[in-house]
């Protein structure tokens, strides 16, 4: 599975990625993982390169109130 941006809601708002390029940021844990568990953490979150920015100062927050933070910025999108 391909890493999605956490605040491109929409799939055109994702063409606006021309680089493809995707960060894994790291939130506030809140679960602990045994040593032998592998798969993608709670707390880990991938964004694209535009909105990678939005996530500066927001790492000390658990991935679900910085996420909110982040939608709560961008343009307002109808469902
Ligand atoms: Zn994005």
């Amino acid at each position: 599975m391909p890493p999605e941006c956490a605040a491109c809601t929409q799939p055109t708002i994702r063409k606006h990625n021309p680089s493809g390029k995707f960060t894994v940021v790291y939130f506030h844990s809140t679960v602990e993982y045994p040593d032998d568990w592998t798969g993608h953490p709670e707390n880990a979150v991938w964004f694209c390169a535009e909105h990678l920015p939005l996530t500066e100062g927001l790492t000390h927050l658990t991935a679900l109130e910085a996420i909110d933070r982040i939608r709560a910025q961008l343009p307002q999108v109808k469902a």
